[in-house]
């Protein structure tokens, strides 16, 4: 049984639940993912009392955390290994972006906006994650904001019962389009930084002005009271701002560092006046 203080595990999710105000079953299957991770990681003990399944990980095998709850969670393989369902989607939607950051992982051969899904199969995609067991979509690019319909794709995800992140660069997202979003059902947002200082984040990001739109977009989020993730991504050319940067945040509950360890394309520190500006893509 797992607990905090006095209460039970299904006590602690109907807490959540109220506090955020979510469907309990959402809540459930978040958590329990979120539990199953950490249990395979070994990062976890959890008592088992109850092993319902040969395959499962210890935290399915838990009477407590929800009678037959691992049934739904994973299949059976012939030889009774567990067949574990995707837990979360990332979607690209678009290679598009105005940026021209110099560690970008797009493909060099950018995909033309013509051949990119539309709306109506984003949603069956969505719908059919879902029923995979699919919790989380990423949407993703290049840029999110550069599609018109991302308001109409958003809802689509929301209305398929995932979880949404929307993952952006800022530029692209303007504060109406935020608020719509929202309403469409966003959940959280993530925010990538080039830098601590404007010129800098700037002339790393290849675009003038990229680093007041974060600022102000990240103070939207706030105040909309979204979830916000601010993504530092880490190279030769800012490492020696790693902690101004993590300082910096945006009013982010959450920093994520990411590291680019060849830093190809990008000059360190003393040479940044002449920073190259290869392809792009995050
Ligand atoms: S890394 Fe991200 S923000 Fe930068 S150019 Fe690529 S897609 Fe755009």
């Amino acid at each position: 049984m797992l607990r905090r203080g006095g209460a039970t595990f299904a006590a602690i999710v109907d807490d959540i639940a109220k506090a955020i105000r979510r469907p309990r079953e959402r809540i459930l299957a978040d958590v329990t993912a979120v539990l199953r991770g950490l249990a395979e990681q070994e990062a976890l003990g959890i008592v088992t009392t109850k092993p319902s399944c040969p395959g499962a990980p210890a935290a399915f095998r838990d009477g407590d955390l929800d009678p037959g709850h691992d049934e739904r969670e994973f299949d059976m393989a012939e030889n009774g290994a567990a067949l574990y369902k995707p837990l979360g989607l990332l979607a690209e939607l678009t290679h598009r972006c105005p940026l021209g950051c110099p560690y970008c992982s797009n493909p060099l051969a950018l995909d033309p906006r013509g051949s990119e899904l539309d709306t109506q199969a984003w949603s069956r995609v969505f719908t059919e994650a879902a029923a995979l067991g699919v919790l989380q979509v990423h949407l993703s690019g290049g840029e999110p904001g550069a599609r018109r319909d991302l308001v109409a794709i958003m809802a689509a995800a929301h209305a398929a019962g995932l979880y949404t992140n929307l993952i952006t660069s800022a530029v692209g997202i303007a504060t109406d389009t935020l608020r719509q979003l929202s309403e469409a059902g966003l959940d959280h947002v993530q925010i990538s930084i080039q830098d601590s200082e404007r010129a800098s984040a700037d002339r790393i990001a290849g675009y003038e002005g990229a680093f007041a739109r974060k600022c102000a977009l990240a103070a939207e989020v706030v105040r909309l009271k979204i979830s916000l993730t601010v993504n530092a991504v880490m190279h030769r050319a800012n490492i020696d701002h790693i902690e101004n940067m993590v300082a910096l945040a945006l009013g982010a509950s959450r920093v994520e560092i990411a590291r680019r360890r060849d830093g190809r394309g990008i000059a360190p520190p003393a040479k940044r006046e002449s920073v190259p500006q290869p392809r792009r893509s995050e």
